[in-house]
């Protein structure tokens, strides 16, 4: 993972740019506000999904696994 990308997702949870739509004991489910964009990022037993370009784990499925793991 890049540094810059976890500096992201870190200004993103500190900008309160996380927003959990859903959770239930297996599922979350977060919309993320991004630089370019706002995009939904799913989490379940087989990982995390996010629908933004990036294909990788990128700083809003990081932003959203430090909301729900502290
Ligand atoms: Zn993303």
């Amino acid at each position: 993972m890049k540094a810059t990308t976890y500096a992201k997702a870190l200004r993103y949870m500190n900008a309160g740019a996380v927003e959990v739509l859903s959770q239930t004991e297996n599922v979350i489910v977060t919309r993320v506000k991004g630089d370019t964009g706002t995009w939904l990022v799913v989490g379940d037993d087989n990982g995390y999904t996010c629908t933004c370009p990036a294909h990788t784990t990128c700083s809003h499925i990081i932003a959203t696994e430090a909301l729900v793991k502290p």
